[in-house]
């Protein structure tokens, strides 16, 4: 079986701008072999939120590869020109291009590295190849759609999965309910729904406001309640100076501070990127509720500080107990259809990982993103867009995508097993090492 030196999970942009950086940056004789794994038939960058008037929350600037060589043919502004809209692009005067338009660009950027992705293979776990006592290599085991299981073997790995929808344990009890419906399949659920009445969406984040717009434009005769925990709706705070926690030298910063610190700044930072809309759309939803109001129509409203802590499925719709924080009292509500905005988690890694436990102990990574061994696993290991504790509230984000991506790189080039660990400064600082 051949041995890759490189085999990444995940062709999401995160191992996109990876193959950028692999392609630009080595600087060895021999280019390290590679292949990316991707579950998905064909490259996709959360499809089914790619919204009407959804745009990105981060410039354009921020793209694969800028930050880390804005010489490259990889940039948004290269794509641009090669699309014939550069000039265009420039009279919109604009920073957040929509996401149908960065959705296309990340596909462009992908579609020059089809000879080096298996899309339509998700991984389901990662074994330890073992030679005279020590790992050696890993062993990626995949499933194909037809249920086919392959296996590669890799000296070292990329992982960069993304997240898997967080979905409430309320909400998880009801199992496969077509009127339950998270955002990350959003698009495709609400295909089939032709003319609900009575609509929840769950959350107070981007996401919720997103659906909540869309909602309201694609079923106009439908009531919107918006359930949130929290006292209002926050919009994100993007000022200048608050947005340089994005910045990829911010991540030395974070890193380096001691553990205590670190969390303290993730939660005092926390709704620069969570739970927190743009404020324009923040204030459509406001005038659209008041306009309805003013006409004595009042459908739509926003249930601050519920929760809801039951759910069932009945034949006329789907029954929540809403429970009010303040007074603690319960209301009951049917609704035709749920919409959940409640995010992700970013625990896809350890799962896939989890033969491999005995030798990654606690799964502490170094400034690299690579996860610290025992002294007798070989192989180098590399998370992406799973170290927010470690590295920063830039880390799931597409900020610092191709700067970090440069950055394991040039790990990896460093990470023939002679000069692997004494290139590696940060295993000196235990202490400051975090969890991944
Ligand atoms: C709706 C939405 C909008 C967003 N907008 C922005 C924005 O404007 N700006 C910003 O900075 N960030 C944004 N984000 C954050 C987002 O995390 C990043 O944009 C980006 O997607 C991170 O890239 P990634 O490659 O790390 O993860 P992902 O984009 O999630 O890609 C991971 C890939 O891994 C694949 N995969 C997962 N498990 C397996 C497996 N077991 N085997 C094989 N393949 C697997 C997935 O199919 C996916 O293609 C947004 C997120 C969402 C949900």
């Amino acid at each position: 079986m051949q041995v890759h030196d490189l085999i990444g999970i995940g062709f999401g942009p995160s191992n996109v701008a990876l193959a950028i950086a692999l392609e630009e940056q080595q600087s060895g004789t021999r280019p390290l072999s590679t292949i990316f794994i991707e579950k998905q038939p064909a490259f996709a960058w959360h499809q089914d939120m790619l919204l009407e008037n959804s745009h990105m929350q981060i410039s354009f600037l921020k793209d694969l590869a800028t930050l880390r060589n804005p010489a490259s043919r990889f940039t948004f502004i290269s794509y641009l020109h090669q699309r014939g809209r550069l000039q265009d692009f420039i009279n919109l005067k604009t920073f957040f291009p929509s996401r149908h338009e960065f959705h296309d660009y990340l596909a462009w950027a992908a579609s020059h590295f089809e000879d080096r992705c298996a899309y339509g293979e998700e991984v389901i776990g990662v074994l330890p190849e073992i030679q005279d006592g020590e790992v050696s290599l890993v062993r990626v085991r995949t499933r194909l759609r037809n249920g086919e299981l392959r296996e590669r073997l890799g000296r070292n790995l990329v992982i960069g999965v993304g997240g898997t929808p967080s979905i409430p344990e309320v909400f998880a009890a009801l199992g496969h309910d077509a009127r339950v419906i998270h955002s990350s399949r959003y698009v495709r659920g609400i295909a089939e729904h032709r003319d609900p009445r009575r609509i929840a969406v769950i959350g107070a984040g981007q996401s919720s406001a997103e659906l909540f717009m869309d909602l309201h434009g694609r079923f106009p005769a439908a009531s919107i309640d918006l359930i949130m925990r929290g006292y209002t709706i926050r919009p994100s705070d993007n000022s200048p100076f608050v947005n340089e926690v994005f910045n990829a030298e911010y991540v030395d910063y974070v890193y380096h501070r001691p553990v205590d610190e670190r969390n303290a700044m993730l939660r005092s930072y926390w709704h620069a990127n969570y739970a927190a809309p743009d404020l324009e759309i923040i204030e459509t939803i406001y005038k659209v509720c008041y306009e309805q109001r003013a006409r004595g129509e009042a459908r739509h409203h926003i249930l601050r500080r519920h929760e809801v802590r039951a759910a069932h499925a009945a034949n006329d719709g789907i029954q929540l107990n809403l429970h009010d924080l303040d007074t603690d009292r319960v209301t009951p509500g049917r609704y035709d259809l749920v919409v959940l905005g409640t995010g992700y988690e970013r625990r896809h890694h350890r799962d896939l990982l989890a033969p491999l436990a005995p030798w990654l102990g606690d799964m502490v990574v170094d400034r690299n993103y690579r996860l610290s061994t025992t002294a007798e696993f070989q192989p180098g290991i590399f998370l992406q867009g799973a170290c927010e504790s470690s590295h920063g509230l830039s880390d799931t984000l597409l900020s610092v995508t191709a700067v970090r991506s440069g950055e394991i790189t040039a790990a990896l080039e460093a990470s023939s097993p002679s000069t692997r660990y004494a290139s590696d400064a940060s295993r000196s600082k235990p202490a400051l090492a975090a969890q991944a």
